[in-house]
């Protein structure tokens, strides 16, 4: 999600680069009624991807994104329906997800969020749309923050016959409050930033032992097509590459940290070369991530985010 590298990433790119970051925003319909928008993240890192649901009566949006891109995705959806847009589900409290609340609340909507995100949505979350608020003033202008209203703590089912949407919660991943949205009748995941396609993952609230189990909840579900947070549209094969950059990172950290290095030499020595192969860049200029898995590994049994949920609502396989 952090757009710093992004740019660095375009001059980088090697010819075995399968998943480049997007230069373009684009909407599919993934299936009758169900639309994935992605975002744009070269050269301008635009927001977050988004899907939109249109059921019988309603359009329920996954992500709200930031204020102005909320403002765009609103135009889009009324060229394809004047149904009401009734609820908004927030898979997690970033900025770049939800920041947009107010524009969907002004209309009619509902914000859903998981309960485990609401102390972050109102201590991290409010104190970054403050700062947004300064930094984007253009953008974000006299709105106001808006958090989630309906909060759920398992698991939310939106289904009218024609269409099913699951909000899942399959423990603490990039956020201690991340879900998902399960659409079981087609095959189709929506993940937040609990799993995304290429150089985009920030884990400062993440607990990544976790997260890898959260992924293994996203794999057991049988999924054609994946929708994530950031980057490209895929299939199965993104969780399975996500998975495997906490597994091989949190491997080389703790093989460093066996040999006596530091965290300086961990940063300088690391060499992953499947993360080159998903995302173009050096698994080394990933410091946040490196740094974040220093930590969790000096002190293993203590996450370095939030705590952990007490079980998983699905089975695991990490
Ligand atoms: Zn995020």
């Amino acid at each position: 999600m952090r757009p710093t590298t992004l740019l660095a990433a375009a001059l980088l790119l090697p010819a075995v680069l399968t998943h480049a970051a997007p230069t373009e925003t684009t909407i599919t319909e993934v299936a009758p009624g169900v639309f994935f928008r992605k975002a744009q993240t070269e050269p301008v890192f635009t927001g977050c991807n988004q899907g939109f649901v249109v059921f019988r009566d309603f359009v329920l949006v996954i992500d709200a994104n930031f204020p102005g891109q909320a403002e765009n995705v609103i135009a889009s959806i009324r060229e394809r329906t004047d149904k009401p847009i009734r609820f908004v589900f927030d898979t997690h409290y970033h900025g770049d997800h939800a920041d947009g609340n107010q524009q969907y609340v002004k209309i009619g909507a509902t914000i859903v969020a998981h309960e485990r995100s609401q102390p972050l949505f109102e201590t991290k979350g409010a104190d970054g749309f403050e700062g947004a608020k300064k930094n984007r003033a253009s953008e974000y202008g006299a709105l106001s923050y808006e958090v989630p209203s309906l909060y759920f703590s398992h698991k939310l089912v939106f289904d009218d016959g024609a269409q099913r949407v699951e909000l899942l919660f399959l423990g603490h991943a990039h956020t201690a409050g991340d879900a998902v949205a399960w659409l079981p009748k087609h095959g189709i995941l929506f993940t937040g930033d609990a799993c995304v396609n290429g150089a985009f993952n920030y884990t400062g609230d993440s607990d990544t032992a976790s997260w890898i189990a959260a992924l293994g909840a996203m794999e057991d579900l049988g999924v054609k097509k994946l929708c994530p947070g950031h980057g490209e549209m895929g299939g199965a094969d993104v969780i399975a590459r996500q998975k495997r950059w906490f597994l091989e990172l949190r491997e080389a950290v703790k093989a460093g940290i066996a040999r006596g290095d530091g965290l300086d030499e961990i940063k300088k020595s690391i060499d992953i070369p499947f993360y080159r192969e998903w995302t173009g860049l050096e698994a080394k200029t990933r410091t946040e991530n490196i740094e974040h898995v220093f930590k969790e590994m000096s002190h293993p049994g203590k996450p370095v985010g939030q705590r952990r949920p007490h079980r998983h609502p699905h089975p695991t396989n990490g």
